[in-house]
């Protein structure tokens, strides 16, 4: 459980007093860390939104490999020149779905910490989606 000092501010896993200075500490949901500067939020927005964009780049390593190897080994059941095709499909594809959602985890984390509340939930999609595929937009453009 993550608690805030009410003294430096230094956020705290769990425990009563601060590890940094001593000072007292507050859950996040008290009423007397309400009264914490913006900064305080902002640090936390950032810290929760690291640790999001490090799940979703290892459920992105792990997607990917996953459908890659699985593709692969499903490949040895066809006939020559196909197994070849499907098992370099099969890598591309894996590859492919872990460059995007490695790119949607980077671009998540931008717009999750600077924009968390103040951005519609559709308009964050959008913008997370636009992040991944900025050729297409310059294509349009252009
Ligand atoms: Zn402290």
């Amino acid at each position: 459980m993550v608690k805030i000092c009410l003294e430096c501010h230094y956020v705290n896993a769990g425990g009563a007093v601060c590890t940094e200075c001593g000072g007292r500490l507050v859950m996040v949901s008290d009423p007397e860390a309400r009264d914490l500067p913006d900064t305080v939020w902002k640090n936390q927005r950032v810290d929760y939104g690291a640790r999001r964009g490090m799940i979703m780049r290892f459920l992105a390593i792990f997607i990917g490999s996953t459908t890659g190897l699985y593709g692969l080994r499903a490949s040895f059941g066809y006939e020559p020149p196909w197994s070849r095709v499907a098992a370099v499909g099969s890598v591309v594809v894996g590859l492919t779905l872990w460059w995007i959602l490695h790119r949607a985890a980077t671009r998540g984390v931008r717009v999750w910490v600077l924009a968390k509340g103040r951005v519609h939930n559709a308009r964050l999609a959008r913008a997370i989606l636009l992040g991944i595929v900025p050729f297409k937009r310059s294509r349009r453009a252009g």
